[in-house]
């Protein structure tokens, strides 16, 4: 499960950095970036991250 930030579709929340921040954390451009794409597993935060983006911009292929 690779996470990624889609940057055309994230408004800058800050939702999912909150919720998952081992994996997502807020860059200076005011969108949010993945810090850690092998994380998912150990962090077990990325599918309530996803799932709790307003844009869906986070996809887990
Ligand atoms: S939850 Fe979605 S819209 Fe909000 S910062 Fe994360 S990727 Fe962007």
């Amino acid at each position: 499960m690779t996470p990624k930030v889609d940057p055309d579709l994230c408004i800058g929340c800050g939702l999912c950095s909150e919720i998952c921040p081992e994996v997502f954390e807020m860059g200076d451009d005011g969108l949010a970036h993945v810090i850690d794409a092998g994380g998912c597993e150990a962090a077990g935060c990325c599918e309530e991250a996803a799932e709790s983006c307003p844009t869906s911009a986070i996809s887990l292929d």
